[in-house]
């Protein structure tokens, strides 16, 4: 059984519920710790097709308030704490916007965040299935390369503490995936990227979100998780809930995937500490 769950949302962007509805449902499911990870806002020019960037911006503080009273609530805190809350973010890492991801950063007194890249150029990419149907694979290897590239500058920005959902560019095209992960230049781009994820002190998050997209398997792939495991990267645990029936989804199965690889210990981080958890 995994006991942390550090990728988690509310009702505040495009999720369901409350931090306290979360909360309640991580309790019931047995977890010791969860993170919330709310999106962040994002600057102007960056949009999805049912957008609510309106609503992260006009629901930060709400989203504030809301887990860090949780977190500041001396009954989570006491001695036999049934469950433990942390308070996070998700951030995209947008071209160009790294002022505005420093500020974001910034802005509050974070003991996590989330790197994640959901967008190439202006493109969330992870937002409909359609420019992928009638893609050709020269034009969907050019995607994963360039996801890759703005993963490596997200790795490389020193701003996140975890790199979210590693290959979540094979959500609409995961036979594709894998067929160039099997190009050499495509394993030396993500061996090198994990370089650097080693390097930075970043953990790398495996998330059961995968198995409930269309791609139907766990963030990251097998392969890249062989590549973690030579590397003995950090890793963390997530569902990526949206809502209470998700929190902690497929946390057997991805307990014993990451078993299956030699991996024994998960981390957490807490005002950036990172603090190391055998499972
Ligand atoms: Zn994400
Ligand atoms: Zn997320």
């Amino acid at each position: 059984m995994l006991y942390a769950d550090l990728h988690l949302h509310t009702k505040y962007s495009h999720g369901a519920d409350t931090p306290e509805a979360m909360y309640a449902a991580g309790l019931a499911k047995g977890l010791h710790i969860m993170g919330f990870s709310e999106h962040s806002p994002r600057p102007e020019g960056f949009d999805y097709t049912h957008e609510y960037r309106d609503s992260l911006t006009a629901h930060l503080n709400d989203y504030v308030t809301g887990v860090t009273t949780l977190r500041d609530d001396p009954k989570n805190a006491a001695d036999g704490v049934p469950c433990r809350v942390l308070f996070g973010m998700e951030m995209d890492w947008l071209e160009g916007e790294i002022a505005f991801a420093t500020t974001s950063a910034n802005a509050f007194d974070f003991d996590y965040l989330i790197g994640s890249v959901h967008f190439i150029g202006h493109w969330g990419f992870d937002d409909g299935r359609g420019p992928w149907n009638d893609a050709s694979s020269t034009q969907c290897f050019d995607w994963y390369r360039a996801y890759f590239d703005a993963w490596e500058a997200m790795l490389s920005s020193g701003l996140y503490n975890i790199a979210a959902h590693p290959d979540l560019i094979k959500i609409f095209s995961v036979e594709r995936f894998h067929e160039w992960l099997r190009l050499p230049s495509a394993t030396s781009q993500v061996g090198h990227c994990l370089d650097i994820l080693g390097e930075s002190g970043m953990a790398m998050e495996i998330s059961s979100a995968g198995l409930r997209k269309p791609c139907r398997e766990i963030y990251p792939c097998p392969e890249i998780m062989e590549m973690a495991a030579a590397r003995k990267l950090p890793i963390t645990f997530a569902s990526d809930a949206h809502a209470v029936r998700d929190v902690a989804h497929g946390f057997d199965e991805l307990a014993r995937y990451a078993h299956s690889f030699g991996f024994t210990e998960h981390v957490y981080f807490d005002h950036g500490v990172q603090t190391r958890m055998e499972f």
